[in-house]
């Protein structure tokens, strides 16, 4: 029988497994202090346990972490992370070093199932569901390499590989500890789900974790927004502005609409009426993402003026839309770019050199 992963408990879980295993239950408190707090990965070093104890942790639980086979530092302080798991396949991530911050753009699939039309990810079709511990191993290990920094991060968003709603049990379940005092304590302003518009987990989302909310919206039509998004088919744009307006009445948190900006397709003044009309009655945070282009794929990032056109719009009618750019080009590890058909060819390259990409195609290893 497969051990379960010792990621997966959180303090709660702790007390309740030692009592089943008849062991005393407070203990379960100084486990998840190490684990969560220190750092510490290995039974045998938790030293205020006794040698029982940490046996059988150390027998009953999985202790494996993902292996890090590379690290790939951007020119503008980002890192891509290319993990192995240990159940086999790779799972990316990318730390992210802002001035006041470090975020980390964690995966919740090897892969995804819905297949946006601009998305290299969802080119990929869907692999597997990542369970909670590869989730949150994530974290951990990028806290590992933070530390030699001075640094932790203090942001999470989901936003690498996959639709963490389509994941939903280990996607909520990993953002529960990540943000729980006893777990890695992190601001429920600074977890971030981002779902490509699954109604009815973004309802249940409302009474199943204080986690933040992010939509990706990219089309406020549904003929735009179904060729984009095939999702959208499922579930039409209003279906999803209802799911939003329970999400809000329940919560009281503001909504992050993501809106990636597409040359010639979603960001004319038709566009931005649209989605001024669409936003009418929610309280949200709007993101303008230029889109990073991908050869193979017939979409482009429009021009500056055209972006500013269509900002203007929006800040004329009272809604602030900064724009954001993503970080990691250069290793591939911006928005929409974490695909395993990168990490294979990939493996073999040592940690510290940084891989030169152009036109996403590998033309050199510097560093
Ligand atoms: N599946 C979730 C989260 C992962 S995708 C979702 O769709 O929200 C994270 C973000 O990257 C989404 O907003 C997605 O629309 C965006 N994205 C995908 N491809 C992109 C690209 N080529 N350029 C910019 N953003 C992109
Ligand atoms: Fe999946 Fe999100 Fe990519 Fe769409 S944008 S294919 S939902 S990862």
């Amino acid at each position: 029988m497969q051990k379960p992963h010792f990621l997966n408990f959180s303090r709660l879980e702790y007390r309740q497994l030692l009592k089943d295993w008849g062991m005393p239950s407070f203990r379960a408190d100084q486990i998840a202090h190490w684990i969560y707090k220190a750092g510490v990965r290995d039974p045998e070093h938790m030293s205020n346990l006794g040698k029982d104890m940490r046996q059988k942790l150390f027998t009953e639980l999985d202790w494996h972490m993902p292996e890090i086979i590379s690290k790939l530092d951007s020119v503008d302080g980002s890192t891509k992370l290319l993990l192995k798991s240990h159940k086999g396949h790779t799972i990316e991530s990318v730390i992210l070093r802002y001035e006041n911050r470090t975020s980390l753009c964690v995966s919740s699939q090897v892969g995804c199932k819905l297949a946006c039309d601009f998305c290299q990810t969802g080119k990929l079709g869907f692999v597997r569901h990542l369970e909670r511990g590869e989730i949150l191993a994530q974290l951990y290990l990028a806290n590992e390499i933070l530390k030699p920094e001075g640094l932790r991060v203090t942001h999470v968003v989901f936003m690498g590989m996959g639709e963490p709603l389509d994941n939903y049990e280990n996607t909520v379940s990993a953002a529960n500890v990540m943000m729980a005092e006893d777990g890695f304590f992190l601001s429920a302003r600074h977890v971030t789900l981002s779902t490509s518009g699954l109604a009815p987990e973004i309802e249940r989302l409302a009474v199943d974790t204080r986690a933040s909310l992010a939509l990706s919206l990219h089309a406020s039509r549904d003929d735009l927004r179904t060729s984009l998004m095939p999702i959208n088919r499922r579930y039409k744009l209003e279906r999803l502005k209802e799911a939003l307006l329970y999400y809000q009445k329940t919560t009281g948190r503001k909504i992050t609409i993501e809106y990636i900006l597409i040359k010639d397709r979603n960001c004319g003044l038709r566009e931005a009426k649209e989605l001024v009309k669409f936003l009418h009655g929610l309280r949200t945070k709007v993101n303008l993402i230029p889109f990073n282009a991908h050869p193979g794929l017939p979409y482009d990032r429009p021009t500056d003026e055209d972006i500013r056109a269509f900002q203007k719009h929006l800040a004329d009618r009272s809604i602030p839309a900064p724009v954001r750019y993503s970080k990691g080009l250069d290793v591939s590890g911006a928005c929409g770019q974490l695909a395993a058909k990168h990490a294979e060819s990939i493996h073999a390259i040592p940690e510290r050199k940084r891989l030169v990409i152009k036109d996403d195609t590998l033309i050199g290893i510097s560093g």
